[in-house]
């Protein structure tokens, strides 16, 4: 009998990865909701609703029906990359530029309810491991097994830097520490859906732990 395994938590603590790891595992398809909010990102930068300036939230929401979100699966990946009108924007959405608007374009009501509708589709047949910010509390507060992961701020923001450097992005490490703090407190101050552990989530601070450790600290909680 499949579960639904809802991992929330700050910036660039692991999710993914633990998320991936575990769906893998079990047979399970793994959903990243933060690359649903990056696309709808992109789309606002690519039609010009979004700048340093600037940001059009209500052009934003009046084209939100022009915007389809769709996961395909890659076999040599491993795991499902995301498509925004059937164009793959994997790569693209993990850019700095796009951290920088995010969480601002993620505090718009219209934005979390078309994509929490489409990631409760997603999960309603269970046996899905789903990473974001509000799954555990908003999109499947029933779910049978959910993880809040911490780590400390200087350990994931090298995290994210080491993975901009490895794709061969130029980026220095303030600014990218600078971007998980500020996605961080403006994730958690949100008024609709903040990030904040589920009563019933256990928290792990992974700052000391080895991949190997963590995942087989998560793989007994399943087995629980
Ligand atoms: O997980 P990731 O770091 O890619 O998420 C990018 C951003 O999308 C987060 O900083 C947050 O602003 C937003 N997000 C959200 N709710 C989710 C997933 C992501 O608000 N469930």
């Amino acid at each position: 009998n499949k579960i639904t395994i809802a991992i929330d938590g700050f910036s660039s603590t692991g999710k993914s990865t633990v998320a991936k790891q575990l769906a893998k595992h079990l047979g399970y398809v793994y959903v990243d909701t933060g690359a649903m909010y990056r696309a709808v990102t992109f789309y606002a930068m690519q039609n010009g609703l979004i700048n340093k300036i600037d940001f059009n939230a209500e052009a934003l929401i009046y084209q939100l029906s022009n915007i389809e979100i769709s996961f395909k699966f890659n076999e040599s990946l491993g795991f499902a990359e995301v498509y925004l009108n059937d164009v793959n924007i994997e790569n693209e959405i993990r850019t700095l530029e796009v951290s920088g608007y995010v969480s601002q374009v993620a505090t718009i009501s219209e934005v979390r309810h078309k994509l929490v509708e489409q990631q409760q589709k997603m999960g309603k047949d269970k046996g899905v491991v789903m990473d974001g910010r509000d799954i555990g509390t908003v999109v499947f507060p029933d779910a049978e097994l959910k993880l809040f992961m911490t780590a400390s701020a200087d350990t994931r923001a090298e995290r994210r830097y080491q993975e901009l450097i490895e794709r061969g992005d130029d980026v220095d490490y303030d600014a990218v520490l600078n971007n998980v703090k500020e996605r961080d407190f403006i994730d958690s101050n949100r008024e609709d859906s903040p990030l904040v552990k589920a009563d019933d989530a256990i928290e792990i601070d992974n700052s000391n732990m080895t991949l190997d450790e963590q995942f087989n600290k998560i793989l007994q909680l399943v087995k629980m």
